[in-house]
């Protein structure tokens, strides 16, 4: 067998991939189906750290529309994500892969605090370690925690599981001569004003060297194929 391109990853995951095609909430189907293709990976020896949204239940920028104080709501929106995280980390335990569950914003009753040495010591021992409450700072998003977790655990890569299966020149539902990037540099997505992550995630993914890789979670084994280094999704590179 070929040895996997990268030894230690952060998959970031949004929280609306853990809904399906359901209006919100966990979908128990959609997430063991994940967790099979994380178990995957995580079973070829390779050190998976996850980072995981809270769409699918609560997002700040709606609270705040709907008239809530902005901070109150994003604190919410990372609440979520803490749920999300417990429902991953129980679909792990049933696929008989042990993940362990880290949180920015201390709730210890319930999960373990957010410590990078732990975390780093968890992965080496081959524990799947997924980061709840994101940054732990209102006005941030779960993709700048997965920029942060990333450098900060000496992840080689951050992969982006989204809908969609890459990076398009243009929005590959609305124009049929779309083209996917295989590769990309982080300059060229940034003068193709390319909406790959928000700004201050993907201003801390190039500072610090880190490569992206943005493909679709719901394709299966695409997840082996970008850990196998194959063209899947599109690579940013530096
Ligand atoms: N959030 C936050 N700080 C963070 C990460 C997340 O305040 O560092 C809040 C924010 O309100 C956001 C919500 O948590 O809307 C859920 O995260 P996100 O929208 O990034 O989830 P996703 O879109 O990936 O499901």
């Amino acid at each position: 067998m070929t040895t996997p391109a990268y030894q230690r990853i952060l998959l970031k995951l949004s929280g609306e991939a853990l809904m399906g095609d359901d209006a919100y909430g966990i979908n128990p189907d959609v997430v063991s189906r994940i967790v099979g293709e994380v178990a995957e990976v995580a079973r070829m020896g390779v050190q998976v750290g996850v980072v995981i949204g809270g769409g699918n239940i609560f997002r700040g920028m709606a609270g705040a529309a709907s008239g809530m104080d902005r901070a109150t709501a994003d604190y919410m929106g990372m609440l979520a994500t803490v749920m999300n995280a417990m429902a991953l980390a129980d679909a792990m335990r049933a696929a008989g892969v042990v993940a362990r569950v880290q949180s920015a914003l201390n709730i210890e009753q319930v999960v373990e605090p957010y410590i990078r040495g732990k975390a780093i010591r968890y992965l080496e021992n081959g524990r799947v370690v997924i980061f709840g409450a994101g940054t732990g700072n209102p006005f941030f998003t779960t993709d700048t925690a997965a920029a942060l977790r990333g450098a900060e655990i000496g992840a080689q890569i951050v992969l982006k599981a989204t809908k969609v299966d890459g990076i398009y020149t243009a929005d590959p539902k609305r124009d049929p001569n779309a083209e996917r990037f295989s590769r990309i540099s982080f300059d060229e997505a940034i003068s193709r004003n390319l909406q790959v992550m928000d700004a201050t995630a993907f201003a801390l993914c190039r500072d610090q060297k880190l490569p992206l890789n943005v493909f679709s979670i719901f394709k299966p084994g695409a997840l082996k194929r970008v850990v196998m280094g194959e063209d899947e999704g599109t690579l940013v590179y530096c």
